[in-house]
C-alpha cells in the first residue's frame, strides 16, 4: 500500500530542487538525507564563494558539458544562469556577476541561500528527515532506511534519487548507491574524478620550495583545449583553476596512456621569435636565470618550473629556450584520488533513464544531479546542471503521478 507522498532522496541542490517542485504543485514531499544536516556539498561548494552558475548563451553553456544525452539541453534549456539568477533574487539573495562571467549570490556564501530555501521548502510543507540513510528496497519494492530508531520502511507514490557523485565521502556523498543500483540491474557508469588535481614526479627542490606556489598569467593546454586561468604547484603535482578546466581531457589522455602533458605557456603575451630575440639580446655573462629575469620577467615558480620541465642544453639555447618558454611539456603520472576531486564523472547511464529522468527499470523511480552521468568544469556549471535536472525529475513525478491517476 503506497502513501500518497513523495520521497526525496539526498538533500543537495539537485533534491532540494526537486522537493521545490513537487512541494510547489501541493504535493507531499519528504526528504530523506543520511548526514545530520542538510546540503553540506552545497555549503562546502560556496565556502571560498558559491559559484552557482555562469553567464553565457545556451549554446555556450551546453557546451561545457560532457557525456550528455540529447536530453539534456532541454533540462538545461528550462533552468539556466537566467532562472538561477531569477530563483536566488525570489529567496532574497540578489546575484553578483565576476569579472569572468561566474555568477555568484551576493553574499557569495552559501549558508544564507541554504537556510533561505530550507525555510521556504518547510514553509511549503516538505518534512526533512536527517540520519535516514536509504539501504535499498524490499522485495515488496519499498524504500528501506537506516535512521537512528533502526529500520524504516517507506512505500513512496513516487522516488527522485539525488545522491550525488563519489568524492569528498565525509560531506555525505560517497557512492554507495552505485551497488545498490547495480544490483537492480541499473546501468551505472564507474565513477572516474573530475576537476581534480594532477600528480606529477617534482624533483625535491620543486617540492620543498614552491608546493603551495600559486601560477599566474600562463596559458595551459591539454587535449585541444586551452585556458589563461591560474593554478597551483601541490607537493603531489597540480591542481586548481585552470588544471580543473582541463581535467576531463587529461583524464582521457591519462587513461588511454598511463600519463598526460599538460602544455605551458610562461608567457602568452609573446610570440616565440621575441622571446628568442629578447633572450638572445641579453649579456651573455649573466646566468641564464639572471637572463630569465632580466629579459623575460620569468622568476619563482614560473623559472622553477621552466628548470624542471626543460634540460640544460635547450635552455642554452635560446631559439631553442623560447620554444620550451612557450610550450613547455608537465608530464602528469596520474590523478589523485577519487574522493579528493571536486566532482565524478560516470554514474547513472543515460540510457537508463527516459526523457524525464525516471528509471526505465523502475517506473516511479527519478533521478536527477551530480549522480547521473554527465560532466562539467567547475565555473558553476556543475550546480546549475543539478538544479536544472532537479526540475526535470520534479516535473517528470507530477507527470507521473497525473498519469498514475487517470489510469
Ligand atoms: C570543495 C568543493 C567545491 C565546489 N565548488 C563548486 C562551485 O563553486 N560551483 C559548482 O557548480 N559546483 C561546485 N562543487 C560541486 C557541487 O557542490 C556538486 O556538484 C553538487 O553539490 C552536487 O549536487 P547533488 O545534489 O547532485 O549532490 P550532493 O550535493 O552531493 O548531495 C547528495 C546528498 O545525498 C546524500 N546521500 C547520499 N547517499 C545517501 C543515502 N544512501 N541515503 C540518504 N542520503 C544520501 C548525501 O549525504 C548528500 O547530502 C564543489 C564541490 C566541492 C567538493
Amino acid at each position: 500500500m503506497t502513501t500518497d507522498r513523495v520521497a526525496v532522496i539526498g538533500s543537495g541542490p539537485a533534491g532540494l530542487m526537486a522537493a521545490e517542485v513537487l512541494s510547489e504543485a501541493g504535493v507531499g514531499v519528504d526528504v530523506y538525507e543520511a548526514m545530520p544536516s542538510a546540503g553540506r556539498k552545497f555549503l562546502m561548494a560556496g565556502k571560498s564563494g558559491l559559484n552557482i552558475s555562469h553567464t553565457g548563451s545556451g549554446h555556450d553553456f551546453l557546451m561545457r558539458f560532457r557525456d550528455y544525452s540529447g536530453l539534456f539541453p532541454d533540462h538545461i534549456g528550462a533552468f539556466g544562469p537566467d532562472e538561477v539568477t531569477r530563483w536566488m533574487e525570489d529567496l532574497g539573495m540578489p546575484a553578483h556577476v565576476g569579472p569572468t562571467g561566474r555568477i555568484f549570490p551576493q553574499s557569495m556564501k552559501a549558508s544564507p541561500l541554504l537556510r533561505a530555501w530550507l525555510r521556504r521548502l518547510s514553509e511549503q510543507g516538505v518534512r526533512l528527515h536527517l540520519k535516514h540513510r536509504w539501504t535499498g528496497w524490499t522485495q515488496e519494492g519499498a524504500l528501506s532506511f537506516d535512521t537512528p530508531e533502526g529500520e524504516l520502511i517507506v512505500p513512496p507514490a513516487a522516488i527522485v534519487f539525488a545522491l550525488g557523485g563519489g568524492s569528498w565521502r565525509r560531506l555525505g556523498s560517497d557512492g554507495a548507491w552505485a551497488s545498490l543500483f547495480d544490483q537492480a540491474g541499473i546501468e551505472v557508469a564507474p565513477f572516474r574524478p573530475s576537476n581534480c588535481g594532477f600528480t606529477v614526479d617534482w624533483s625535491d627542490r620543486m617540492r620543498e620550495q614552491f608546493a603551495g606556489a600559486p601560477v599566474k598569467g600562463v596559458k595551459l593546454s591539454a587535449g585541444g583545449q586551452a585556458t589563461r586561468e591560474e593554478f597551483a604547484v601541490t607537493a603531489r603535482g597540480v591542481e586548481s583553476g585552470g588544471v580543473y578546466t582541463l581535467s576531463a581531457a587529461l583524464g582521457d589522455e591519462i587513461e588511454a596512456k598511463g600519463s598526460a602533458t599538460l602544455w605551458l605557456d610562461l608567457l602568452p603575451d609573446l610570440d616565440v621569435a621575441e622571446t628568442a630575440r629578447r633572450l638572445a639580446a641579453a649579456p651573455a655573462k649573466q646566468s641564464f636565470s639572471n637572463r630569465l629575469r632580466k629579459a623575460l620577467k620569468i622568476t619563482g615558480v614560473k623559472a622553477a618550473l621552466l628548470f624542471e620541465c626543460a634540460d640544460r642544453e635547450t635552455l642554452n639555447d635560446p631559439a631553442r629556450a623560447a620554444e620550451a618558454i612557450k610550450a613547455l611539456p608537465l608530464k602528469l603520472t596520474g590523478t589523485v584520488p577519487v574522493d579528493e576531486a571536486i566532482s565524478t564523472a560516470g554514474g547513472v547511464a543515460w540510457n537508463a533513464l527516459d526523457e524525464q529522468l525516471m528509471l526505465k527499470a523502475k517506473p516511479g523511480h527519478f533521478c536527477a544531479g551530480e549522480m547521473i552521468a554527465w560532466d562539467a568544469p567547475t565555473g558553476g556549471y556543475l550546480i546549475t546542471a543539478c538544479m536544472a535536472t532537479g526540475r526535470a525529475a520534479g516535473r517528470g513525478v507530477l507527470d507521473w503521478l497525473a498519469r498514475r491517476a487517470t489510469e
